[in-house]
């Protein structure tokens, strides 16, 4: 579903990334943990296309997508990878039904009645016409949640996804997020510092000072 081979990428003359390769199949749970600074949000920048790297390359369904440019990336994205991060991105000036259908417009799919249904499912029916600002942060994270998944993307990457929230809200959300990913077989790449969420992952990968290590 996703793949990455010999990553390397830099801030200035800080070197992050020196050659990360790793494949996430549908499916799978692959949590990426190791210490703070260690290149885990870097990563997942370039992996999600938010980024291009330095060298190296990152392929979405078979198809090759750090050479493109950044408006044919994000029309590829929104149909393949969803995104769900720990400062969410979600648009302020658009409901939380709009925000959640920004993926199905991008591919051209009539998302309406898989975006209603994602936003009972993480808990929000009735708050479709909310703007975002109104919302909670386990709320909001909610709605990031149901984007990420409205496309039926074969992979999501998650970078801390609970990562603001407490405890008890974390669980629900980070649950529902493998849930949902699960029902669709999609793949997930899991950045946490949350050891029980990582026990959901079925494999780790463990990033030191911009490699991965054995863990
Ligand atoms: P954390 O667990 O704290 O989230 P991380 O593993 O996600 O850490 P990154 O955010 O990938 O780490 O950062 C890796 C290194 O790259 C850090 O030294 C950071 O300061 C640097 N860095 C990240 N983004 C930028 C940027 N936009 N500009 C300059 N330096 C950056
Ligand atoms: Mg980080």
């Amino acid at each position: 579903a996703l793949a990455a081979r010999d990553l390397r990428h830099g801030f200035g003359s800080t070197p992050v990334l020196h050659g990360v390769s790793l494949s996430v199949e549908g499916g799978e749970v692959v949590a990426v943990t190791g210490p703070s600074g260690s290149g885990k949000s870097t990563l997942l920048h370039l992996l999600g296309g938010l980024d291009t790297p330095q060298a190296g390359e990152v392929w979405w369904a078979g198809e090759r997508v750090d050479s493109l440019g950044t408006q044919a990336r994000a029309l590829r994205r929104a149909g393949r990878v969803g995104l769900v991060f720990q400062h969410h991105y979600l648009l302020e000036d658009l409901s939380v039904l709009q925000n959640v259908l920004v993926p199905a417009l991008l591919t051209r799919q009539d998302g309406q009645e898989r975006a209603r249904a994602l936003l009972r499912r993480v808990g929000l029916a009735g708050r479709e016409s909310s703007l975002p600002g109104v919302l909670s942060g386990g709320e909001r994270q909610r709605v990031a949640v149901a984007r990420a998944l409205a496309t039926r993307p074969a992979v999501i990457l998650a970078d801390e996804p609970t990562g603001s929230l407490d405890r008890a809200n974390a669980e629900v959300i980070a649950t529902l997020l493998l849930d949902l990913a699960r029902e669709d077989g999609a793949g997930v790449l899991l950045v946490t510092h949350d050891e029980r969420l990582a026990a959901h992952a079925g494999r780790a990968l463990h990033l030191l000072d911009g490699r991965i290590v054995d863990a």
